[in-house]
């Protein structure tokens, strides 16, 4: 496993154990990483705080991705905590539960503007506050987690379908822009994971079992191995790796018929 010992990371995306961010918040920490996490609203306070007990020495802080102060309260204390940063993860998504089960057509405006803010803007948002903090660092890695329903039709991933290319581009774009001062920008694209945010998807059992009837490795991914593909990609042994979208979905992605 490759090192981040004497990195400080901050994970945003923790609802509970089940979370892709949570596994990435185990990892990183087995891997030597001081994190903090962030959890959304007083609902899951209590939740992300009895989990980072598991984790050596742990910052917990409040963070809705849509409010810019909250954004900037996290970078503020973050900054007193660690000085710098090193890593970012990003494993906020959100739809409103009848853009995931209409018709696509119906897609509301709110509904869309609200996919696109949480799940896409965000990143864009959390990358503008880590900026001056890996600054200070020599560089850093941001990492968001995206599915392959950017790219292709699933049956009800819908407008979270169009927050995934957005979010996609948005890798791009920041990579670029950030490239020069040894940011890199990365996303891993994760096969389907029974987690909370993927409850909300209607039929998704039939997509899991798609991908164990079709993939190469002919079987789903689990949270520990999406870990341990970003713990690469936040640490050096992936410091030439950057707008990349990593595929960790037992090949699925390949198929055709
Ligand atoms: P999860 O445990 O439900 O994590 C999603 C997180 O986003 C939750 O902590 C959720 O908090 C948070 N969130 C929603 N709105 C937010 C806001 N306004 N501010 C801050 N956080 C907010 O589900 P997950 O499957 O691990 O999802 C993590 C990431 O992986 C997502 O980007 C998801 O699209 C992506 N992904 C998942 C799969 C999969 O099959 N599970 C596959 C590929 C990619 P609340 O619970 O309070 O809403």
């Amino acid at each position: 496993m490759p090192s981040l010992s004497n990195k400080t990371g901050l994970i945003v995306g923790v609802a509970n154990k089940r979370s892709i961010a949570w596994a990435i918040a185990q990892a990183a920490s087995t891997a030597g990483a001081r994190v903090a996490l962030t959890y959304q609203g007083e609902r899951l306070e209590e939740n992300v705080r009895e989990l980072a007990g598991d984790l050596t020495d742990p910052l917990v802080l409040p963070c809705d991705v849509t409010e810019d102060a909250q954004i900037a309260r996290v970078f503020d204390e973050v900054e007193r905590s660690f000085g710098g940063l090193d890593f970012v993860v990003h494993g906020a998504a959100f739809a409103a539960r009848e853009d995931l089960s209409n018709p696509f057509v119906q897609t509301s405006r709110d509904g869309f503007r609200l996919a696109l803010d949480v799940s896409a803007y965000s990143l864009i948002a959390l990358s503008r506050g880590a900026l001056p903090l890996m600054e200070k660092r020599g560089g850093g890695s941001i990492l968001t987690l995206t599915y392959l329903g950017s790219e292709r039709v699933f049956q009800n991933y819908n407008v979270m379908g169009v927050a995934k290319a957005a979010l996609e581009s948005t890798v791009r774009y920041l990579a670029a822009d950030l490239g020069p001062k040894n940011i890199r920008v990365n996303a891993i694209s994760a096969g389907p994971i029974k987690t909370l945010a993927a409850s909300g998807i209607s039929g998704f059992s039939s997509i899991l079992q798609h991908y164990r009837d079709r993939a190469p490795l002919r079987r789903t991914v689990d949270t520990s191995e999406v870990a341990d593909a970003a713990v690469f990609l936040l640490s050096d042994a992936g410091r030439a790796v950057t707008a990349e979208v990593l595929m960790v979905d037992g090949g699925y992605h390949a198929t055709g018929m």
